[in-house]
């Protein structure tokens, strides 16, 4: 992480030292005085609901080498090191920058409605077999995070893999100005935040900002199953009309499971442990990721690019893969006591994720029956139902045995199952608990349990209670 003298610090953000101790030993930056380490610099962030300023006394207590302070806040507190900036937040934001610009360190950003995660693990996994890389950690990938991300950089890291997230217009471009990416990935475009952005064609816009802060001679990897996405960067004047192309000499690899893709795969196939998958590049052996589903080999094939890219032999690249560190796993596979499998992605979901995590279902062989317990998809919009009975059409009866759903959407999906299924196998619930009884005095030994909703319909529940 950062290590700075106050004075380098103060520099860095165009301003100056107060309260003495410039020479002091900056190690870090914390935003947080629950989680602050000693020699720390405590940036004051002002929330909705809190103001940091009222922390910086608890942050020098616990040993924090100094402080920003925010001018309109009046005097800092006597006795305490502290560089005054006009705002906070945007202070983190350029210190971050400035950082990574005395940094030998090549940042790679990635993007998309689903799998900026699951992507970033992947990436990081396959530069880690060669390189020293740091990772965003957890879900650090807003315009508070990625600077934290930023910051915590070591001279030696060569590269950095940050996730860029996003509920409007504007934050992705923030993101990518100030990590000004060499490479970046737009994973899908998905419909999460449509309530937010209106449309497919203003998430597709809203992804496309992260070419802002890139070189002109940076390189682009993104789902070409998706014309979004190319609309979207044509519109910024990144189409792949080669004359563009040629004046911007923007470098792009269109990744997809489509065959007309420069990376796509020729072979998946799937069991309980993660994918086995071939591609259209010479050279591989048969790739392995210890991830479930058609979509997360999608997602590896935006890691393969990135090695591709920066010269990871396809050995390593495999290698890389195959022992993946996931940041926390979203589809996760759980066994309850009784033999039961549950795969809990009570996490979120989106109709993408959704439907990538019922195909998933579908294809997993050597189960009983098999069980969907999907909640709420929120923040939809005006469509919300359609985008609910679309999930409900997709359903194959000859695949799945039981679906139940719960909430207020959930019943859309039920409606638009139902008359393909047995009479009583696909149920609407409103209450969690009747539906979790119901589920466990039904599911056995050697069946197979989707659990899959929004985080406000808290679906972990249904997921411990068939546990216990
Ligand atoms: P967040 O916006 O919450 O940070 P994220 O973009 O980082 O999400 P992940 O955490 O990687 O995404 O995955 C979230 C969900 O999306 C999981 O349920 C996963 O199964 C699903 N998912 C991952 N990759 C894809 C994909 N390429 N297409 C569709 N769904 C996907
Ligand atoms: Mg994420």
């Amino acid at each position: 992480m950062i290590q700075r003298t106050l004075e380098q610090i103060a520099v860095m953000l165009g301003s100056e030292v107060s309260g003495g101790a410039g020479a002091a030993q900056v190690t870090g930056v914390s935003t947080d005085t629950r989680s602050i380490q000693a020699s720390s610099l405590f940036v004051p962030l002002i929330g909705e609901n809190f103001d940091g300023h009222s922390y910086v006394q608890e942050a020098y207590a616990k040993g924090a080498s100094a402080i920003l302070w925010q001018d309109n806040h009046g005097a800092a507190p006597i006795g305490i090191p502290h560089i005054r900036v006009a705002d906070t937040l945007t202070a983190l934001q350029q210190l971050a920058k400035a950082y990574c610009k005395q940094l030998p360190v090549r940042i790679i950003g990635i993007t998309g409605s689903n799998g900026k995660t699951t992507t970033k693990d992947l990436v990081a996994a396959v530069l880690g077999s060669t390189y020293e890389v740091h990772k965003t950690k957890g879900n650090l990938n807003n315009h508070i995070g990625l600077p934290l991300t930023l910051l915590q950089l070591e001279e030696t890291t060569q590269f950095a893999v940050v996730e860029m997230g996003m509920s409007g217009r504007g934050e992705i471009e923030l993101l990518s100005d100030l990590a000004e990416p060499e490479a970046a990935i737009i994973t899908m475009i998905g419909e999460s935040h449509l309530l937010q952005l209106g449309s497919r064609d203003e998430i597709a816009r809203a992804k496309a900002e992260i070419a802002s802060g890139m070189p002109k001679d940076g390189l682009l990897i993104y789902n070409g199953d998706e014309p979004l996405i190319e609309q979207a960067l044509a519109e910024r004047g990144l189409g792949a009309n080669e004359e563009q192309a040629e004046v911007e000499g923007l470098r792009r690899i269109r990744f997809g499971s489509g065959a007309g893709n420069d990376l796509f795969p020729t072979d998946i196939r799937m069991d309980a442990d993660g994918a086995y998958f071939q591609i259209n590049s010479p050279g591989y052996p048969e790739l392995f990721i210890p991830l479930l589903g058609t979509h997360n080999v999608i997602n590896a094939l935006a890691a393969i690019a990135i090695g591709e890219t920066f010269g990871v032999a396809p050995i390593a690249i495999a290698a890389g893969l195959r022992s993946l560190q996931m940041t926390s796993m979203r589809i996760e596979k759980l066994t309850a006591a009784s033999g039961l499998t549950v795969l809990n992605d009570a996490y979120n979901a989106s109709p993408a994720s959704m439907r990538a995590a019922i195909a998933l279902t579908e294809q997993l062989g050597g189960f009983g029956r098999k069980f969907l317990v999907l909640g709420d998809m929120l923040e939809l919009g005006e469509h919300e139902e359609q985008f609910h009975r679309d999930i409900g059409a997709m359903i194959a009866s000859e695949r799945v045995d039981y679906v139940f759903t719960f909430g207020r959407l959930g019943r859309f999906i039920a409606d638009e199952a139902e008359a393909r299924f047995p009479q009583g196998h696909v149920r609407a619930f409103d209450e969690k608990d009747q539906l979790a009884a119901e589920l466990a005095a039904l599911a056995q030994k050697d069946d197979l349990v989707l659990v899959k909703g929004s985080r406000g319909m808290r679906l972990e529940q249904v997921v411990q209670a068939l546990l216990a």
